[in-house]
């Protein structure tokens, strides 16, 4: 007895009872008829397989790219930016503290104050320079701070 298209999917998909499928078996081994349909039904089956397998993986492919490229990634771009930038401030306040404390700034004090002293005798403003250079070093951190937290 010959086989259907329908059987012979089910056959290939395994939803066959046993005795169905034995039989359906050895069915083929002596039906060449049925041998040519059922290698048709494999032959078709698994390039609707393989289509759906490429529409997942194209689907997943996609959803990755579009995740790096649109959400992910210009996330990562920027906790990359920031980082970078706390770096260089990380890098830039410790430098101060090491000039502060090495006697650099000292020294860059007492040449101001001489410098102060040559050019700005009328100057009325009493402000120590020790503090404006402080003061100099402080707003130059917090730009550095800003930049590094709101950018
Ligand atoms: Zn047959």
């Amino acid at each position: 007895m010959h086989r259907s298209y329908d059987l012979w999917i089910a056959y290939m998909e395994n939803r066959l009872p046993e005795a169905e499928r034995e039989e359906a078996e050895r069915h083929l081994y002596v039906c060449d008829d049925c041998l040519a349909l059922y290698l048709r039904v494999v032959d078709q089956q698994s390039v609707a397989w393989e289509e759906e397998r490429a529409k997942v993986v194209t689907a997943e492919v996609m959803d990755t790219i579009q995740s790096q490229g649109q959400y992910s990634g210009a996330k990562l771009q920027m906790r990359r930016e920031r980082r970078r930038r706390l770096i260089h401030y990380t890098v830039a306040a410790s430098l101060t503290l090491l000039l502060m404390s090495s006697g650099v700034f000292q020294q860059l004090m007492s040449y101001t104050e001489s410098w102060r002293n040559a050019y700005e005798v009328a100057d009325q403003q009493k402000v120590p320079n020790a503090e404006k250079v402080m003061k100099h070093a402080t707003s130059l951190l917090e730009g550095w701070m800003k930049r590094a937290s709101f950018n």
